[in-house]
């Protein structure tokens, strides 16, 4: 009688240990699974940021490419065929008036910077006092007659 009762006794500890060798052959295949899927992310994390730096590298690429096809447009924007736009040639004439507007017209080469104050004509300093100097003293615009104390200087820029 005692002996069949431990015999029963085992057979239920038998079936407690295998219940729970069961369970944990479960949780270790839920880890296992966990596991996996942790590394199916880590997978996807991996593609998605190779994908990120392959978009990125496209990125600049396309960015560096604009900013060149910008450059070369505000480069030919002067030029439309190979010929300088009327707008351009306008500007061009209007500032080639200027410069020798302001260009001294005896030297055609420096900043008109004094005034010679009997007739109020304009001529760099350097080509006033050279003239001076060889005592060649009518203006060369208009040949009236001036002394170094007509010549003033003029400031063109503020
Ligand atoms: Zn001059
Ligand atoms: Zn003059």
């Amino acid at each position: 009688m005692e002996k069949i009762k431990k015999i029963n006794q085992m057979t239920l500890e038998r079936a407690n240990v295998e219940a729970e060798n069961a369970q944990l052959r479960a949780s270790v295949a839920s880890t296992e699974e966990e596991k996996n899927n942790l590394k199916k992310r880590c997978d996807e994390l991996t593609q998605m940021q190779s994908t990120a730096v392959t978009e990125k590298s496209q990125l600049e690429e396309k960015m560096l490419l604009s900013a060149r096809q910008a450059q070369s447009q505000s480069q030919s924007q002067f030029t439309l065929n190979g010929t300088v736009s009327e707008d351009v040639k306008l500007l061009l004439q209007q500032n080639a008036l200027l410069k020798s507007q302001l260009t001294c017209h005896i030297c055609n080469d420096r900043e008109k910077n004094c005034i010679l104050t009997r007739c109020m004509h304009m001529f760099c300093r350097t080509c006033i006092e050279g003239n001076l100097s060889i005592r060649k003293r009518n203006c060369p615009a208009c040949n009236d007659r001036y002394s170094a104390t007509d010549v003033k200087d003029v400031w063109l820029t503020g």
